[in-house]
Parts: C-alpha cells; structure tokens; sequence
C-alpha cells in the first residue's frame, strides 16, 4: 500500500479532517486526526498493520507488546500477522505496568506497537519495563508518528504515516483570516 492508498483509508474513515479546528489545547489547526475512527474497520486495521508487517519481517521477534489503550489492536493485529504472542502494558497508579500475568523474559526479542505517537511518553514506559526484565527491544512501529519527527527512540522506529499538522494561535491563525468557520472535532453530526 502506498502512503497516498494509506491516507485516502485515513480520509474516508474520517480519522483524518481537513479544515479548521478548534483543539483542546486551544489552539488552531489545518486537521485534526483520530486514529479510532479507522481502527473500526477490522478490513483497513489489517491493510495498515500488514505495511508494519512488510516493513518489518526481516527483523526476529519473540512477542508485541502495546501500551494500552490505543496501541492494543494495532499490536494484537500485527502480533497475528507475525503469528508470535502478543502482551500489552496498562497503567495502575498513573504507572504503566504488566499486569494480568503477563511477563517478559531475560534476552526475549520484543517489538512496540502504538497507535499514535505524539510525545512518545507511553512508548518510553513500555521501553523501561523492557529493560527493567532485561528483554531485547527489536524496535517500535507505530501507525502515526504525529511528533513531525521529532520523537526518536533508541532503537529501529517505523511509521505508516508521518503527519505534519500545523497549528495556530487563535490571534495569528491564516484560517480564521480566510472566514473558514472553525469546528470542534466530536461536534460534528454523523453523515
Ligand atoms: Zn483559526
């Protein structure tokens, strides 16, 4: 699949918007991006995770693992393609953390599946449980990297899709200059 078929699966399941956006933090934006909205469609969830797949085939690993809550179907996903076991991480006391009898072993060869990674900090949790059991990080792939590049992990990283979102103070915002109304994501009626 090839990052313009990626995108228009993005588009069309509307975890993509093109527009003017009103974001929590306040500020303007030129898109807004849920990544839930295409994760619905087992079809598209299999399409996006077989690019990870194919990206990564060459390299050995023993299990997935995700940080919960968005990276889990992505991991599980990826995990089924590669047919090894997959595990996810969860917080318990704002510490993120394997629970439910879940373990990683000395030398165990273990790849990351997010979602999406904006500041990388639930991917950075999940590294330090990593090497707090002394297993092997083999690298972290992620559907979106939405930090513009900026997060880099200290090991091989693959994403889909890089989105470059810019965002705008409401008083310098070109958008609101050109009269575009502006709209608060989750406002939006269903089609
Ligand atoms: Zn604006």
């Amino acid at each position: 699949m090839t990052n313009s078929q990626t995108l228009e699966i993005f588009k069309k399941t509307d975890a993509l918007l093109e527009g003017h956006f009103l974001l929590t933090s306040g500020k303007h934006s030129n898109k807004y991006f849920q990544c839930a909205q295409v994760l619905q469609y087992p079809l598209y969830l299999n399409k996006i995770c077989t690019v990870i797949v194919d990206h990564i085939k060459a390299a050995q690993i023993d299990t997935v693992i995700s940080p919960a809550i968005g990276g889990i179907c992505v991991g599980q996903e990826v995990a089924r393609l590669l047919n090894k076991r997959f595990i996810f991480a969860e917080r318990e006391d704002n510490k993120m953390t394997l629970r439910r009898g879940f373990n990683l072993s000395k030398g165990e060869k273990v790849l990351i599946c997010e979602d999406v990674i904006t500041t990388g900090g639930s991917v950075y949790e999940v590294i330090n449980i990593i090497k707090n059991n002394e297993a092997d990080l083999v690298g972290v792939a992620s559907i979106v990297d939405r930090s513009n590049g900026k997060v880099k992990f200290d090991a091989p990283q693959f994403s889909v899709l890089t989105l470059d979102v810019v965002t705008y103070f409401p008083d310098d915002c070109p958008l609101c200059k050109e009269n575009i109304p502006l709209v608060k994501p989750g406002s939006r009626k269903k089609k």
